[in-house]
Formats: C-alpha cells, structure tokens, sequence
C-alpha cells in the first residue's frame, strides 16, 4: 500500500523521486491539511533517504493545483470568534496563527532540507500551490496555453501567506513584485519566464524529465536568498533605491484601493517589513498579517461571495433539477443590432451554430461584421488563431429569413425596445421553429410577464438579459415571466453556462435586478449634483466608496438620454410623484437644451476630446443652482449615500419576490455593476454591518434627504427579528 493517499512517490533509476500529487475523487488539487501532512512527509522522506538525489513535485491531473482550500478557510472567522469566548482572545489568536504558520513552516521545511526540489507545472498552478512551487528550488512551466501561475489571494480578500510576499520580492523589482501581488492575475508562461518567476518553458510531455535532468546536473538545494550576502535585486530598503519605490507604492495603493481592502495593505506591510529580515524571520511577519487577514469581514465576505457562492451559481445551485441537461447546437438571434451583434460572438466562440436575422441581409451582415473585429483584435493580440477566427465566423450565419430559423434549440431576439415590434417578432419566430424550442427576449426594461401575451406558448418564453458590452461583461440575468416553465430556465441556465457567463435567475419586475440598484446609484450622483456637492467630489465619493468607476461618467457611458428616457416612462406609468423634479430638470437641461448625452456624442457629464483624456465638463458646475465649499461636505456620508441607497433598492427586491436567494444578489451585484467588492455585495453588505445598524443608519439618511432611503418592510422586521439574508440559506442547507 502506498505511504501516500493524496501522491504517488517513486524513486527511478538515477535516484531521483517523483511526488505526483493526484487526489482521489477530486477534479482538481488543493492544498488541505491532509495535503500539508504528506508533503511534509515527502520531504522527510526525500531528505532522510541518502539514496534519494532530489525530488520532482508534479501534478497526475489536468491542471497542477488550484491552490488552498478556500471552504476550508470560509468558516475561520466565526471559529475565531467562537474560541474567543471559550478559550480568550490571546489563546484564539495562538490557534489561528499556528494554523496559518503551518503551510510556511511545511514550504521553507522543503526548501531547507538540504535536497533539490523541483516542481513540473501544468496547466493551473496558483495561490498556495503556487507558493509551494516558488519554495522549491527550480521551476519548470509546459509552454501550453492553458498554463498559467500566479497569486490571485487578492482578489478573495485574502493575501498570499505561504510566503509568496516574501518569495516574490526577492525574486523580482520591489515595484514589480508590488504589481503582481495587487493584480492577482494569472500568467502565462512566457511572461512568467520573463519576470523570473520560472526557470525553463518546455513541451507538456517533457516538463518532468527536463527537472529532473536539472536535479541530474548538480541543481542547487540552497534557494538565492539563503546564499550568504544575498541581496534582493532592489538593493535594500532603507536605501536611497528603496526611498525610490515606497512612498510612491504607498500612494499607488492609496489611489487603488481607497483603503478599502485590508489584504492590499497587509501585502504592502509583510514586503517592507519582510525584505529588511533573514528569510525564516520573514515569513514569520507574513503569518502575523495572515492570521489578521483571515480574521477580516472583508476576507469573510468575499471568500463567500466571490468564490463559494459564484462557484455554486456556476454549478448549476437555480438549475430546476428535473429538467435534463440541453445541448444547445444551434442559436438564433433576431436584430442584429449592438447586442444581437455580441450574443452571436461569445455564442459563436462558445462552439454554437449561430443563425443571425435582421430586417435585411445588409443589417445582418454588419452584425457578423462586429463579430469579426472583435474576433481579429484578439487574434492581432495573439490570444487567438487565424484559423480560430475563421472557424468562429464559419458558425455565424447572416440572414433576412426567419425561416433560416427552424432548427434552432433557442431564439434570442434583440430587436428594438418596443413592445409592439417585439410582439411581431415573437410571432414570426413562433412560426417557424420547433416544437421543444425555447424563446428568450434580451429586452432590459419590459416586464417579461407582459411580452409573453404576444406569445403562443409563454411556458417556453424567458428573459435573457446581458449587459453591454456583451463580450466582457460576465454577469446574465435569467428572467421568470409568471407563466416561465422550468425547461425554459433550464435551457437558459445551459446556454449562459455553454457561453461561460455567470447566470441569476430573477422573478419579473421593471428593471429586474441590477438595472433598479444600478440607477439608484446614479440617482444618488444627481441629486448630490443637485444639492450643490462639487462634480468632482461626487466622483471621487463614488470610488472611495468601492464603486469602479463614480456616478457621472457610469452615467456617460450609459447614455444621459436613456436616463431621461427611463425618467419619463417611469412619470408616465406611475404618476409625477414617482419621480424627482431637480432631477427631471438636470436631465433635461442637458439632453434637450444641451445636446449632451454621453460619450456616445463625446459630450456628457465629461467632455471626450479626440485623442485627449476625458474631462468633466466645465459648464457643469454653473448649471448648480447652489454650490457648496467642500470644506461644507461630509464626504463620509456621501460615501454611505452610495451603498445604502443601492443596498436597500437589493433589499426591496428581496422583499418584492424579485431576488429569491442571497447569493445571486450578490454575485450579481458584484459582477453586474461593481458594487464595492469587498463588501461582498449588496446584501452582504447589510449582514456584515448587521441589519440592525444598517436600519437605524438608512433611517437616519431618510430623514436628512427623503423616502428613497425608506426602509423595506421585510428588512426592518428581518432586523428587528435579529435574523440576517443568509439565516434561510443556512436553514436550506
Ligand atoms: P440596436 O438598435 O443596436 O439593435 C436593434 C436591432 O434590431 C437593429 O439592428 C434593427 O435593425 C433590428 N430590428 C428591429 N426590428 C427588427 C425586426 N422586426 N426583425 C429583425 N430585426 C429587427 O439595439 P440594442 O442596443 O442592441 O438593443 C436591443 C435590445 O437589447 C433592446 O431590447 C434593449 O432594451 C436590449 N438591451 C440593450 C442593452 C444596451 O446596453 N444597449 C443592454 C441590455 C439589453
């Protein structure tokens, strides 16, 4: 039987050992602690064994590794908190440090022992597990596209704690090593050879033999910075070098992150502490600031949301079971217009037959034709092959003819936002295409319930709503009209998993779901442009609050004009009540009277000069009927203004039926609109602050500027009750 149950180990002729690391029943590895147990009794092994030269570590799955197991690290926080109050805070503290002390002791145990170590990379290769190859002595990466190594802890909140802020600036420029650590991006293998961050790019088939003919030729069992007067390749900090990258990085992260994510200033931290220290000291710094970091409501959050939540999303969590899997061959897309134009690239890519119909042959064309440059950018990026291009544009299939639509498994139609045209074109396609066909409509603000009166069979009628630009945005929402039977969000589901987009199924309502919270936000920028707040200031309150970009130039790329568009059928259909005078008048004034509607024209809230950098508008301060000092402005409320007003738009959907579980307003907050990621997401938001909090403070802003802040019935009875969103998920589970 073999010693290992998560590796197979063999020793070969020359004495060389292989660890192959392959867990049964497991698609992919990841660094558990049972994995940790036996690397470190590889290591013994390997070190204790005098006929054993050195060892290979390599991977018998398709990818290398994953890296940690972030359900495992998922409940750390309430397990702190729980032995805070059995054991005492200094004990809860020593059980968490030990606990993040334990992959660095086990990685620097490798890379001290005394025997070479190599690590044979394919495919993924990232977090921990990656930290695991940079403690080995050499690298070795498969030059195949679908390699990739980095450390993307960032972007869960959390920050690389199996040395990899220590490992990464010794290897590289300090500003560099900064870079990477903040990006998180995954790397391909040129680039990582370029950047030192690997030793040798080989053939798949011959990364393994090509390490251990390093171990054959002498390598070295000493990593660079334990050779004696090692000197990082920045030189040291303290030095006039050194005074060259920390303020500035200090700055830079400022300006990145607002102080908002608490990993990002743990990184900048262990780096500059770590490269002043001896290695061993080094890694004992970064498991201090691990262990805080883990302990973090922002970590917390976005583990849960970004990682365990989307993963369960992506794998089907809202999928009706009782529908079996569809294999969508055949798309058809009817306008082929901005979006009808993206639907059929990324379903084209995706391997899919795409029929794309428009009013002429013409109009179609110039759909396929969008197709097609966005395509060649990528190949003229080298991210994709000519001969790619050409398979892709082979599958779209440009038409005038809706009977070019029979055999299609589901018609996306994309036409103009009217319901009278939509209604025709739902007829037509309903005419032609079989019976077990499904109809979706991509439309972004007509109830699905209303469109599906113009249809014959409204159980296979559903919404599909993208997000604009189609090819990039990752987020679709899956509507539920009320009569919207299970195969059709079945099929729905399929299709936004074959295009490899994240999928949230929604019950109708106007605006769904990440349209209401997304306006609401730009609402926000309004009204403070309204009361006087300099445009700036709202800007930078927008980002300051976590938001990617601020509200007026979100606004730009919108289109002030549908804003106004919306504003007036929201007036016509609900009364002038519904709507805000100031706001009517802004939006008015500069879409009629001004000509400004965004960057679409190169005139919004910015001004676009050609070739230039865009600007706000000068003009726009003196359409402010008042101004206030800045020096006036709290600039912490206005950054509350931003979240709580869309938090509690996500809470009224929840109320409404519109959102029916947590996770998707999440993920879909996040992904849709880039609601401040390290909050986890709009509703996570409120959990983490705590509903109660969160109620007195809304109510407090409803009573300085007015009822948009008004707290949902479901919500203060949810806080008063002590209950949270996620207490009914946890109940299900
Ligand atoms: P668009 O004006 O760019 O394209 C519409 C296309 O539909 C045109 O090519 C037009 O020729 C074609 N068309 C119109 N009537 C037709 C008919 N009877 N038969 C065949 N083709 C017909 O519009 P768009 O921005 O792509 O929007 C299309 C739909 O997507 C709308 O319902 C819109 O609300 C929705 N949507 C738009 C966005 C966005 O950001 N633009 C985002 C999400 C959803």
């Amino acid at each position: 039987m073999s010693a290992y149950t998560n590796f197979r180990f063999e020793t070969d002729a020359d004495g060389i050992a292989l660890a192959t690391w392959d867990m049964p029943g497991r698609s992919m590895n990841v660094i558990t602690m049972a994995v940790m147990d036996e690397l470190e009794r590889i290591v013994q092994a390997v070190a204790g064994d005098a006929g054993i030269k050195g060892c290979v570590i390599t991977s018998g799955k398709e990818a290398f590794s994953g890296g940690a197991d972030l359900t495992m690290l998922q409940g750390l926080g309430a397990e702190y908190e729980k032995l805070k109050a059995t054991a005492g805070e200094e004990e809860a503290m020593r059980f968490f440090f030990d606990g993040a002390r334990r992959l660095n002791l086990v990685f620097r145990g490798l890379e001290t022992c005394g025997k070479p170590f190599a690590a044979a990379i394919h495919g993924l290769c990232l977090g921990g597990a990656f930290e695991l190859a940079l403690s080995c002595h050499h690298r070795v990466l498969s030059d195949d596209d679908k390699t990739r190594v980095g450390l993307p802890e960032i972007k869960v909140g959390l920050f690389p704690g199996g040395g990899g802020t220590q490992r990464v600036p010794r290897l590289m420029q300090t500003g560099d090593a900064l870079q990477m650590l903040f990006k998180g991006e995954q790397i391909r293998a040129p680039m990582a050879k370029g950047m030192g961050l690997v030793h040798a790019v080989t053939k798949r088939e011959d990364i393994v033999e090509t390490a251990k003919a390093w171990i054959r030729d002498g390598g070295s069992a000493v990593a660079p910075w334990d050779v004696p007067k090692f000197k990082p390749p920045s030189g040291k900090v303290y030095s006039p070098a050194g005074m060259m990258i920390w303020p500035p990085a200090n700055a830079i992260y400022r300006r990145e992150t607002h102080d908002n994510y608490p990993a990002a200033k743990a990184i900048l931290h262990s780096v500059y502490e770590g490269l002043q220290l001896p290695m061993d000291l080094a890694l004992k710094v970064e498991s201090r600031y691990f262990t805080n970091i883990l302990r973090t409501k922002e970590a917390q959050a976005m583990i849960r949301t970004l990682f365990i939540s989307m993963g369960e999303i992506n794998k089907g969590a809202r999928r009706p079971k009782d529908v079996p899997p569809t294999k969508l061959k055949k798309i058809g897309i009817v306008g082929a217009g901005f979006m009808g134009a993206g639907i059929a690239y990324v379903s084209a890519d995706a391997g899919m037959e795409v029929v794309l119909v428009d009013q002429s042959l013409e109009a179609a064309e110039k759909g396929k034709a969008h197709a097609q440059k966005l395509v060649t950018d990528r190949v003229n990026k080298g991210r994709a092959k000519a001969a790619d291009r050409d398979a892709l544009l082979a599958r779209i299939h440009a038409s005038d003819a809706y009977t070019d639509l029979a055999e299609c498994d589901l018609v996306i139609e994309a036409v103009f936002e009217d319901p009278k045209v939509k209604a025709e074109v739902i007829a037509k396609v309903e005419a032609v295409i079989g019976e077990g066909a499904i109809f979706a409509s991509n439309t972004s603000t007509l109830p699905i319930s209303g469109l599906a009166k113009a249809s014959a069979r409204p159980k296979d009628f559903v919404g599909i709503h993208f997000f604009s630009p189609v090819e990039k945005m990752l987020l679709v929402e899956i509507i539920k009209g009320a009569e919207t039977g299970d195969r059709a969000i079945a099929t729905a589901l399929d299709f936004v998993r074959a295009i490899k987009k994240t999928p949230i199924v929604v019950n109708d309502s106007r605006g769904f779901f990440a349209n209401r919270c997304v306006i609401a936000y730009l609402d926000e920028g309004h009204r403070m442009l309204a009361e006087g707040v300099p445009p700036a200031m709202i800007e930078n309150a927008g980002k300051m609050a976590g938001m990617p970009v601020g509200p007026l130039s979100l606004n730009d790329e919108v289109g002030i004009d549908l804003g106004l568009k919306i504003l007036k059928a929201t007036e016509a259909q609900l009364g002038p009540d519904a709507v805000d005078p100031t706001q009517k008048a802004l939006l008015t004034e500069l879409v009629e009277n001004q000509g400004r509607l965004g960057r679409k024209n190169r005139k919004g809230f910015y001004d676009y000069p050609e070739g230039g950098q865009k600007r706000l508008w000068p003009a726009l301060k003196e359409m402010q009927a008042t101004r206030l000092p800045a020096d006036a402005i709290d600039v912490g409320e206005l950054k509350l203004r931003f979240l709580v007003v869309q938090a509690l738009e996500a809470a009224r959907t929840v109320g409404e039926g519109v959102i029916t579980d947590p996770r998707e307003a999440d993920v879909g907050s996040i992904l849709g609109f880039g609601f401040a990621p390290f909050t986890g997401g709009a509703l996570s938001y409120i959990d983490f602050m705590g509903p109660k909090r969160f109620v007195a403070l809304a109510r407090d802003l409803e009573a300085k500027h007015g009822a948009r802040f008004a707290v949902p019935e479901t919500l203060s009875a949810m806080a008063e009750s002590g209950g949270r969103f996620y207490d009914a998920l946890k109940k299900a589970a």
